[in-house]
């Protein structure tokens, strides 16, 4: 099977060949955060025109650096939730048009499941079931994986996603967007003890998530260094900041893959890029005898790839979209349209 995948449900445009889903022949990433830095964040308008401009670039290019041409393509995956509903559809309709054209079977894709299927990427030995941390721009979520396409959903975030923590706090010491990668680069020349910010581990036994205290937290105390007209220990409040976010993650990820007796743990989502979440879950996954898998960086952060994967796994397990399939923005995870 060779499938076209495309993403398009944010900010980057991303086109993806592979080869019976987890052989990557092109992965193709057009993103368009300088056209968003100066706003501070993603504008959907923006981002929905950006990707027209981009789309069929991509697609030629994607094709190019695989060696292949249309004729060769067998089968379509695009992104359809959750997502910017009009970022969504220029990939989806795209990926339809091709599926209709060559008239070849569509897959659409959940997105949040692309990211753990960067995984299967990334190792190829890998296999269903695990413990998966999804930590990203918008969601964060622990999930039992059972199977391919078989979750359950073992808790989740009650207010903002990790992700979206990191780009707010990053925002507010004025270090620019995409933050994740500026506090995580910040972070490690300061003191992670030196602000002792709240860490919200909610009632005892739950795993779900809540990052907004945490964030207000830190406002507060930016406002309060200004007000005393101290200066900003800025490497400090990252380190402090993201000890906070990844404690707590690491906490309940483990928690709960000791109460399920798992032996595996699988990291995904953009805020899985970040050094300190990878180093204190690897420490402690090994003390407990787990293994830890997490993809590499580039597909850490939104790509086709991972994409073209869920896709090919949902073909083969006798999934078909039909040329109707719409853009769902809330689509849940392991919900499936056709
Ligand atoms: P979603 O996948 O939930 O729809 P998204 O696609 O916008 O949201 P991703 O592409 O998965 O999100 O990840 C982007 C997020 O990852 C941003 O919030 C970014 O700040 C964060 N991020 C990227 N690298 C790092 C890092 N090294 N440390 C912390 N956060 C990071
Ligand atoms: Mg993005
Ligand atoms: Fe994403």
């Amino acid at each position: 099977v060779i499938t076209l995948a495309i993403e398009s449900s944010c900010d980057e445009t991303s086109v993806s060949v592979l080869k019976n889903g987890r052989f990557v022949l092109s992965n193709i990433i057009a993103s368009q955060i300088e056209q968003h830095q100066k706003f501070g964040g993603v504008v959907p308008e923006v981002a929905s025109r950006k990707h027209i401009e981009n789309i069929n670039l991509v697609i030629e290019e994607a094709l190019q650096e695989a060696k292949i041409t249309f004729d060769d393509v067998t089968h379509v995956a695009a992104t359809y939730g959750p997502g910017l509903v009009g970022a969504l559809l220029v990939g989806l309709s795209a990926a339809k048009a091709i599926a209709f054209a060559r008239e070849i079977p569509l897959n659409g894709v959940n997105h949040i499941e692309g990211h753990i299927y960067a995984n299967f990427i990334e190792h190829k030995e890998l296999e269903p079931p695990f413990i998966c941390l999804i930590v990203s721009g918008g969601h964060t979520h622990l999930v039992y994986m059972k199977d391919y396409g078989a979750y359950e959903i073992l808790g989740k975030t009650r207010d903002d996603a990790a992700g979206e923590a990191f780009d707010k706090v990053a925002r507010a010491l004025g270090l620019g967007y995409p933050g994740g990668p500026l506090i995580d680069k910040l972070a490690k020349a300061g003191n992670k003890e030196a602000i002792p910010f709240p860490k919200a581990y909610l009632e005892e036994g739950s795993y779900d998530f809540s990052f907004s205290g945490l964030k207000s937290a830190v406002l507060n105390y930016l406002n309060g260094q200004k007000m005393k007209g101290n200066p900003i220990p800025v490497e400090d409040v990252a380190a402090s900041f993201q000890q906070a976010v990844i404690e707590v993650l690491v906490e309940k990820t483990i928690a709960c893959t000791v109460e399920k007796g798992m032996k595996q743990v699988v990291l995904a989502g953009g805020v899985a890029a970040n050094s300190g979440l990878r180093e204190l879950l690897q420490q402690k996954t090994k003390e407990k005898g787990i293994d830890l898998k997490y993809p590499s960086l580039k597909l850490c952060t939104d790509n086709a790839a991972m994409i073209g994967c869920v896709g090919y796994y949902n073909y083969i397990g006798g999934h078909r979209s039909s040329l109707a399939l719409n853009g769902i923005p809330n689509l849940k995870i392991g919900e499936i349209h056709s």
